[in-house]
């Protein structure tokens, strides 16, 4: 052992341990286990209410965009073969186009039409000079100069979307310029998958919710409310159920009513090695667990099952080993269930302005402030105390800074990977 292992606070948390899993064949181990329970059930919204919510139908153009060729900028539209090669010349304004309301004559040859952006082109008329360029000789004569090239200036029919393409794929999540893609094809209603129902508790004799009066040896519960903040950000339906006591048989009555009508249920605490570790005992009688010691810090114990066809995860029950949990092994999983195209969270490399203290064996999970420097290139600091209980330490922060299992203490002025929180929490 170091020196510096020594000097580390011993709790059996840090204990190196041969047979944990890693991190990563934790997360592997969890989209394993709901294979296949995807939701599948569907529901028709209407385009407003289909914000956040996930496709379950691609979805074809049935028109294009824009849906006739038209002027980018406001100006004169004419034939290219009216386009003087040298010098200038002169033309005739047979009328106008505005947005909204298209030119309904003829436009002949040495003639031009006054148009507006966005407005539709004739249908003889290929190029657009812009008005800046354009010199007024009289009400109805303009006179131009060589130089523009035939097709500048105008906008193809479908040349944003064209009808019969696939613009948005079954998996995505909507968002804002989703939405608007949707408006633009003039799609009333979308088909959805529905939001998952997710029900969480937390658990511990020591534990008060909000409003509450704190007797002696109580704390306030932080996680549920972390937690509902964590599934709201992931759209889920969400069911509260407070604090249930360190007792069996009532954690049991809980978790097997909850099960009936959610698809995902979530507790934190009570699955360390511990006297009053009833979450674990209450799984193995009514379900299928799977207990994990998984190489990493904060979060070692992790627990991961079904009680029929509900999925169970039973995160720690220190705060920000609880949020660390949720961010790398339950909210892929989240994504997956609700039938969400998976996507890899962003990482990327930073400098690290704080000298970070690591043992090797596990991944850990420190948590950093990512800032962009004067000249552009990203630094990370650490938020202080990184104990698993320092909830201030993911507050401050907007990034996990991870550090690989073999890796060791890195000195300031390294570089390291941190997973921006975007996304994520
Ligand atoms: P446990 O996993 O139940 O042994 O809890 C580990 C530590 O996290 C203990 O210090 C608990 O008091 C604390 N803890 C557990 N659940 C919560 C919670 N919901 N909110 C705040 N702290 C908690
Ligand atoms: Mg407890």
């Amino acid at each position: 052992m170091t020196d510096t292992s020594r000097q580390s606070a011993p709790f059996c948390g840090d204990d190196h341990d041969p047979a944990a899993l890693s991190a990563n064949a934790a997360r592997q181990g969890v989209l394993e286990g709901i294979r296949s329970q995807m939701l599948t059930a569907t529901e028709h919204l209407p385009l407003l209410q289909s914000l956040d919510r996930v496709l379950a139908a691609d979805i074809i153009a049935t028109l294009n965009v824009p849906p006739h060729d038209n002027s980018a900028m406001d100006g004169y539209a004419l034939r290219s073969g009216d386009l003087p090669d040298i010098g200038s010349r002169e033309l005739q304004v047979a009328g106008s186009s505005f947005a909204g309301h298209p030119f309904q004559g003829i436009c002949n040859s040495g003639e031009c039409v006054r148009i507006m952006t966005g407005a539709v082109l004739p249908a003889e008329l290929d190029t657009v000079i812009p008005q800046e360029l354009v010199q007024t000789v009289s009400a109805t004569t303009i006179r131009i100069d060589a130089g523009t090239r035939p097709g500048d200036n105008t906008r193809k029919a479908g040349e944003d979307i064209m009808q019969g393409q696939t613009v948005l794929e079954r998996g995505r999540r909507i968002g804002a310029a989703d939405l608007g893609l949707l408006a633009s094809l003039g799609i009333p209603q979308v088909c959805a998958f529905r939001r998952l129902r997710v029900a969480f508790f937390s658990t511990g004799d020591e534990l008060r919710s909000v409003g509450e009066a704190l007797h002696a040896g109580e704390i306030y519960d932080s996680n549920r409310y972390a937690l509902f903040a964590m599934l709201k950000h992931q759209h889920c339906r969400v069911t509260d159920l407070g604090v249930v006591r360190d007792d069996p048989a009532m954690l049991r009555k809980i978790l097997l009513q909850a099960a009936l009508d959610h698809d995902v249920l979530i507790s934190s605490g009570g699955v360390s090695v511990g006297e009053a570790d009833y979450v674990r005992q209450v799984l193995s009688e009514s379900g299928n667990i799977a207990f994990w010691k998984v190489a990493m810090k904060p979060g070692r114990p992790f627990t991961f099952g079904h009680l029929g066809n509900t999925v169970f995860f039973g995160l720690p029950g220190n705060p920000v080993a609880m949020m660390v949990s949720f961010c790398q092994f339950v909210q892929p999983a989240l994504q997956y269930l609700a039938g969400e195209t998976p996507s890899q969270p962003l990482t990327l490399t930073a400098v690290t302005t704080s000298a970070l203290k690591k043992r090797a064996g596990r991944t850990e999970y420190q948590r950093g402030i990512l800032s962009v420097t004067a000249d552009g290139s990203l630094t990370v600091s650490k938020t202080g105390n990184q104990g698993s209980g320092i909830l201030l330490s993911m507050s401050r922060a907007n990034c996990f800074i991870i550090l690989s299992a073999d890796q060791t203490h890195v000195a300031a002025g390294s570089n390291v990977r941190v997973q921006p929180f975007i996304g994520l929490l």
